[in-house]
């Protein structure tokens, strides 16, 4: 009996993530991620699958960012009832990510409704907070490195993967065929989660391209973030620091913490975390010890630097304090969030700074900011730029192409065939050139809707 994939999403594009195993009239979806980012792709977020949700048996997730979670409300709302197998680490994070992704649709419908900006009357959120919190109820969780049956003889064994709290690489194994899904690979030498996994082997591997044209800088957080913060502190300035819930903004406070423990920042500097989800997902960190590279010791030298802010008087409180500080806040691009407000408040002083942590898209308050514009438009007023801009180019979460290689090399002998998904055309169309010229293995970008026979 044979064994067919077809690519749902996330092929030719970094979102989306859906690909779909059929065999003897049973079919699993690995991740059942939102398409994002640009209105063409957002908008196959409402077009029907090709196959109804009822008839998917099983649902894998490799990780809980809504590029490879957040369709899952939409699924379980539509008729699928089947298990979803994940980590509890990414069982945690869905917890926290998909009602809000729920909350965020909701708004956004409303937005347009006020508007009148829709050509639906009324437009409809894609789903609720209700949708997501309902389908949490499907979640089972599965520790890594232990195989598991997801359909009566199907097999899969989670593997780390190193990206964020949780994620995992995922071998499947079924009608004799041995599938790997990298999921979304981390670096080798991340400061906040350990390497990946070495590959297990398989005949054909799903292997990640987010950044498979590129190579990060030399160089750690620690080098890029401690002489501008050190300069901060010295002149009294404020640092607004626009940050991800996950991940990033862990980073930069275990970062933080170091450089005071060595020294290279005041002891005494005031650091505040001011986005609830953003909290909640540092705190997880300390139900998850052992799955990422943080000590208890270093998890408590981070909690008693940070002051976590919950409330949205606790947030404008901040905007009466006087001397130097930071102040982490969402969202990571300066889309929208509390960090609007900080930004309004101190970008306009040259003793402040703004550090952005990663890639800003286009388009976003971010891009024009690392583009160094001077005038940007918040909350409705413009705000002239004169705090120091500073971008980490350090802080991604993803190997980069030179580093997905080393992952691939580490298999245990060659798979059969490589399909490269989750990349933009350029960076996946170059990772496939490499597996091809320096592994010599026969490697393919698939296209969107692409069945093939394993
Ligand atoms: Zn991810």
């Amino acid at each position: 009996m044979t064994v067919s994939l077809t690519f749902l999403g996330g092929a030719g594009t970094v979102t989306g993530s859906k690909y779909l195993v059929r065999h003897g009239g049973k079919a699993l979806l690995v991740d059942c991620g939102l398409f994002q980012g640009y209105k063409l792709l957002r908008q196959r977020n409402w077009r029907p699958l090709p196959v109804a949700p009822h008839e998917i048996d099983a649902v894998l997730l490799t990780h809980a960012h809504l590029d490879h979670s957040g369709y899952l409300p939409l699924l379980a709302r539509d008729g699928f009832g089947g298990p979803v197998f994940c980590t509890s680490g990414t069982r945690d994070l869905c917890a926290i990510l998909l009602p809000d992704s729920g909350h965020l649709q909701e708004e956004e419908a409303a937005y347009l409704n006020r508007h009148h900006l829709s050509k639906h009357e009324p437009a409809l959120p894609l789903y609720t907070r209700l949708d997501a919190q309902h389908s949490l109820a499907l979640l089972r969780t599965q520790p890594a490195h232990t195989p598991f049956e997801p359909l009566p003889g199907w097999r899969a064994t989670f593997t780390r993967a190193g990206h964020i709290l949780g994620a995992a690489s995922i071998l499947l194994e079924v009608g004799g065929r041995r599938i790997l899904f990298s999921g979304d690979l981390g670096r080798p030498d991340d400061l906040l989660m350990c390497a990946p996994d070495a590959p297990p082997a398989a005949d054909t591997v799903l292997v990640e391209s987010t950044y498979g044209d590129r190579s990060h800088p030399p160089g750690s957080v620690l080098d890029e973030l401690g002489p501008p913060l050190a300069r901060l502190a010295a002149r009294g300035g404020v640092a607004v620091v626009p940050v991800f819930a996950v991940g990033r903004a862990q980073t930069v406070l275990h970062a933080i913490a170091q450089l005071k423990q060595r020294g290279d920042l005041p002891a005494r500097l005031p650091v505040y975390l001011d986005s609830p989800m953003a909290v909640s997902t540092t705190e997880l960190f300390e139900d998850h010890v052992g799955e990422h590279s943080l000590s208890r010791a270093e998890l408590r030298a981070m909690a008693r630097g940070t002051t976590l802010v919950h409330s949205v008087e606790e947030s404008k409180a901040l905007a009466r304090l006087h001397g130097p500080r930071v102040i982490l806040s969402a969202s990571g691009m300066a889309t929208g969030g509390r960090v609007l407000h900080h930004l309004a408040l101190h970008a306009g002083d040259h003793r402040n700074m703004i550090v952005l942590t990663g890639h800003q898209a286009g388009g976003t308050r971010g891009a024009r900011i690392a583009n160094g514009e001077k005038s940007i438009r918040i909350l409705g007023r413009d705000v002239e730029i004169r705090a120091e801009v500073v971008q980490l180019a350090t802080a991604s979460a993803h190997a980069d192409g030179g580093q997905v290689l080393d992952w691939l090399r580490a298999m245990p002998a060659a798979p059969r065939r490589v399909y490269v998904v989750h990349g933009e055309l350029p960076a996946a169309d170059m990772l496939r050139q490499r597996i091809e010229y320096e592994l010599h293995w026969p490697a393919e970008v698939p296209e969107h809707g692409d069945t093939v026979a394993l």
